[in-house]
């Protein structure tokens, strides 16, 4: 791939060590790993690509730790606009019962360039319902095609109505079968190195949609395997009052039950986590995907973020699917958990830079991952470029950094993932994107009317 030099950079944000913001910073790539950071003048004048950033602020590509990319078929369906989680779930089943695998790879794709173009270079996606023969794979290539950092779940539904859980029958999958198409998934797929585009993770979807026993045996073949374990936990009251009916057990007792803590394990929401739920997080290292927008549009509460992070837990940031937050924008959803937690806990609850590093490092932990998140050398060539010269940051220009996150969410110029310049000039140079979205407007339409 050879060299490529990003200099010139209004401010380069590190997120290193010491938290670095360099003023006329300069970040130098071989092949797909940084070599040098720091001031322009002190840096390689050469390279193969010289990218001038000097109406740029460059910050490591932002981490999504949640996302269910199929859903963006089924944005703001008026049948599921004004529900809670349970009743908004049960309006779209039916409707995602119809989804097929080109519908799936369109969406996938769609919902990844959306990502790009907001400054996720890693996302992970929970895939759980398989109908009309989806694979996993449909969204694998589409992440190949297009160039993003993949932590692909294999997620599962298998406790239907007629077993006391809330999918429909017709949607869950037999138990069995899951986990055979798990450990094929894991054996094909999954790059345990350093720098890996493509990590494979097991996600049963939620407690009241999967037996104990799947997740005993999730837990146990993630472990066999050194894979990753993510799923929905605690997201609101229901949430929690389906886990004390049927388990006896707060989400959190629940998921320690069946082996679900420890730093290889990623809990989505934990709106409702409790005290105790906080303290065995932190104590064990298990990971939380923070979805503030998710959380606002199905009124399922504010999640104690602000607690989270005084006691240590692992924090990243969830854009979550796009039927619950139907604008999936990673700068976005970084704005959205600074306001979120200042309206619950105060002024001071969340600054502008914590939201960044909640999306950056805090995701990067959350995943695993010691090789994304900041600009250093030796970590993965992920970076993302900001320009301040739009209307939104008139003004703002007194503190760039903190501009991004309190102005307007903006979209890159520049993405550069895995050493690959993948968005430039505010385009992904990877997909047609005119092209991308008729067929998704075209799949989205097929799939709402059955
Ligand atoms: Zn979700």
């Amino acid at each position: 791939m050879g060299t490529l030099l990003v200099r010139n950079a209004r401010v380069l944000v590190t997120m290193d060590a010491q938290r670095r913001e360099i003023a006329d910073g300069a970040v130098f790539i071989r092949d797909n790993v940084i070599e040098q950071v720091g001031a322009s003048a002190n840096l390689p004048q050469q390279a193969d690509e010289v990218i001038d950033a000097g109406r740029h602020v460059v910050l490591p590509g932002l981490v999504n730790t949640h996302h269910h990319m199929y859903q963006s078929l089924t944005r703001a369906l008026p049948a599921a606009q004004d529900a809670e989680l349970f009743d908004w779930l049960q309006a779209l089943y039916p409707v995602w019962a119809g989804l097929r695998p080109e519908m799936l790879r369109v969406a996938t794709l769609t919902a990844m360039t959306e990502l790009l173009l907001s400054g996720c270079t890693t996302s992970s996606d929970h895939l759980y319902l398989f109908p009309n023969g989806c694979r996993l794979e449909d969204s694998i290539e589409a992440a190949q095609r297009i160039g993003m950092r993949f932590h692909a779940t294999r997620g599962a539904m298998s406790v239907g109505r007629s077993q006391g859980g809330l999918p429909p029958d017709s949607l869950v999958e037999d138990e069995a079968a899951i986990l055979k198409d798990s450990q094929r998934l894991i054996e094909t797929w999954h790059d345990s190195r350093r720098h890996a585009m493509l990590r494979i993770a097991l996600a049963p979807c939620s407690p009241f949609s999967v037996s104990r026993d799947l997740m005993r045996e999730a837990a146990a073949m993630a472990r066999h395997y050194g894979v990753g374990l993510h799923t929905h936990l605690a997201e609101n009251a229901s949430d929690v009052a389906y886990s004390r009916e049927k388990f006896n057990m707060t989400p959190a007792e629940y998921a320690e039950s069946c082996g679900w803590v420890g730093p290889d394990v990623w809990h989505a929401h934990c709106v409702q986590l409790d005290e105790h739920g906080i303290d065995l997080f932190a104590r064990t290292g298990t990971g939380v995907a923070h979805c503030p927008c998710s959380n606002m549009r199905l009124a399922s509460g504010i999640a104690p973020v602000r607690r989270m992070h005084e006691r240590g837990v692992a924090v990243g940031l969830g854009v979550d699917g796009s039927a619950s937050n139907d604008g999936a924008h990673m700068l976005g959803e970084a704005r959205q958990a600074m306001l979120l937690q200042r309206v619950g806990f105060g002024p001071d609850a969340m600054s502008a830079r914590q939201a960044l590093e909640l999306a950056t490092l805090g995701g990067a932990r959350v995943l695993g991952r010691d090789d994304i998140g900041a600009l250093a050398p030796g970590m993965s060539a992920d970076l993302v470029m900001f320009s301040l010269d739009g209307i939104g940051f008139a003004g703002a220009l007194h503190d760039p950094v903190a501009a991004l996150v309190f102005c307007p969410p903006a979209n890159v110029d520049c993405s550069i993932v895995n050493g690959r310049v993948v968005v430039r000039e505010g385009r992904c140079v990877t997909v047609e994107t005119g092209v991308l979205l008729e067929q998704h407007q075209h799949c989205a339409m097929a799939l709402a009317s059955g």
